[in-house]
């Protein structure tokens, strides 16, 4: 699938639309999600343009895909879940039911989390 400039996250990325950002560092944006499915409820976003594991594991640097993994671990330590645990997901595709075609993590916590059936 083409990477569309267009989509929602790309207009956050280049502030176009606002967020609630929690960090940012070169490589990455994180920011709570404007519709939380739990108290903690965060989207962590590469800046680069990749829509989803698929391109990102193969087009982008070692450096972005260490970012997004570390930056990850950082909202959950910053969110104050860490202690207790949280969920990372990432719905890819349409199978995978992914509304906004830019690669994102969300990182649900706060709460028990019901357990995850496909
Ligand atoms: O993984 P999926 O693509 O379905 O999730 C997209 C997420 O982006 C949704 O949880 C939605 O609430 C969130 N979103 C957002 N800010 C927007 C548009 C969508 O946080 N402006």
């Amino acid at each position: 699938m083409a990477y569309d400039p267009d989509n929602i996250f790309a207009k956050i990325l280049r502030g176009e639309i606002p967020c609630t950002k929690v960090y940012e560092d070169e490589h990455t944006l994180a920011f709570h999600d404007i519709n939380p499915q739990a108290p903690t409820h965060i989207l962590v976003v590469p800046k680069g343009p990749y829509v989803s594991w698929t391109d990102f594991s193969q087009t982008a640097s070692d450096a972005e895909i260490a970012a997004l993994v570390r930056t990850v671990g950082l909202v959950a330590r910053e969110a104050g879940v860490a202690e207790e645990g949280y969920r990372v997901l990432s719905n890819v595709g349409v199978n995978g039911n992914q509304e906004v075609p830019h690669l994102h993590i969300h990182v649900f916590g706060g709460r028990r989390l019901g357990r995850m059936v496909p």
